[in-house]
């Protein structure tokens, strides 16, 4: 078998203080890889850049029309992490055997990538980066990502502990995951469903080389809430089983209540209403709030809209087109 072509797909947005060493060390890896032929020289680096701000863009474009591995893809606004790797697997499957994806961040070790590619030689389709230490993190973010991780298996969603969006995919197993026609798509629970022969790498998680987290607190909690009810209807389950349980115990004090006006004598009884009342209130609020994520999710699925618009592509088109912006 000839060596396999390999795409490494990056999503960036605003990261042009990284992406200069980015660029250098993935070129630097992809080069030894070709000259030690693991992969074949049709290797490429493909660099998303999801709507950035700054000069991602420029950079990417720059380096794309050197003509050497570095190649890039411009959405024409931003649609978040998950969309814009999307955009690039699926623009990279089809000149590509297997493709790495990778944040642009270098917090994860990039030697990897060749244990990736033993593994698909081996016959592995998908293979997982997982993160053996996050001492990295800071404290919140790791208790964070905990608690998700736990929530997640609770409820019965299939994930690979610790493992992020750094892996390696055959090209059928991006073909099959564009099958995957949902408007959400939480990658990570996702890529478990398809289902082929895969493998985990495990390797340290270093901190971000430079530049901020893309990933502020408000992004993430959006982040878990989506990755959990796209994947599981346990909670409105939960919200059911409180219902039925709060509706039994307001019958217990009601009857005791009711049994208290005739054969005793009532007091005054604020306390306990106006508890009850708050705390009926209370759940209400939560069921209707649930029910309302999932109506919502129901509601963004129907309009079908598309998950990412591109603008410039320097991947697929052999002619660079004129640098915009
Ligand atoms: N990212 C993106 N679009 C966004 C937010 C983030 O493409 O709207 C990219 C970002 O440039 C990085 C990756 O997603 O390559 C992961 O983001 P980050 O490293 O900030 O997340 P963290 O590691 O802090 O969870
Ligand atoms: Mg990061």
């Amino acid at each position: 078998m000839d060596e396999p072509v390999l795409a490494i797909v990056v999503p960036c947005y605003n990261e042009e203080e990284v992406l200069t060493e980015t660029m250098k060390q993935l070129t630097g890896l992809l080069a030894d890889m070709v000259r030690e032929k693991q992969v074949s020289e049709k290797s490429r680096i493909l660099f998303v850049d999801d709507g950035s701000r700054d000069d991602t863009w420029k950079m990417i474009y720059k380096e794309s029309i050197k003509g050497e591995f570095i190649r890039g893809i411009k959405l024409a606004r931003n649609v978040g992490h998950q969309n814009a790797l999307l955009a690039g697997l699926f623009a990279a499957k089809k000149t590509s055997d297997c493709i790495v994806s990778i944040d642009a961040d270098l917090q994860d070790d990039i030697d990897v990538i060749q244990k990736f590619i033993q593994k698909f030689k081996e016959g592995y389709e998908v293979v997982y980066g997982v993160r053996d230490r996050r001492d990295t993190d800071t404290f919140f973010k790791r208790t964070t990502a905990e608690g998700f991780y736990k929530l997640m298996k609770k409820m019965g969603v299939n994930l690979v502990y610790n493992h992020a969006d750094y892996r390696l995919m055959s090209r059928r197993a991006v073909e099959e995951l564009e099958r995957f026609g949902e408007a959400n798509m939480f990658l990570r629970g996702i890529v478990p469903l398809i289902g082929f022969q895969s493998t985990s790498i495990y390797y340290d998680r270093k901190e971000r080389a430079a530049g901020e987290t893309k990933y502020p607190l408000k992004k993430m909690l959006a982040f878990a809430l989506d990755g959990i009810t796209s994947f599981s209807v346990t909670p409105i389950r939960m919200v059911l089983l409180v219902g039925c349980l709060s509706f039994l115990v307001s019958l217990l004090f009601g009857s005791y209540f009711l049994s208290l006006k005739f054969f005793g004598h009532t007091e005054s009884g604020w306390t306990s209403m106006i508890t009850s009342i708050w705390l009926i209130g209370g759940l209400q609020l939560i069921a209707i709030g649930l029910v309302g994520e999932y109506i919502g999710k129901i509601y963004k699925e129907t309009k079908g809209r598309p998950k990412y618009i591109i603008d410039i592509d320097t991947f697929n088109l052999a002619v660079p087109q004129p640098l915009l912006g």
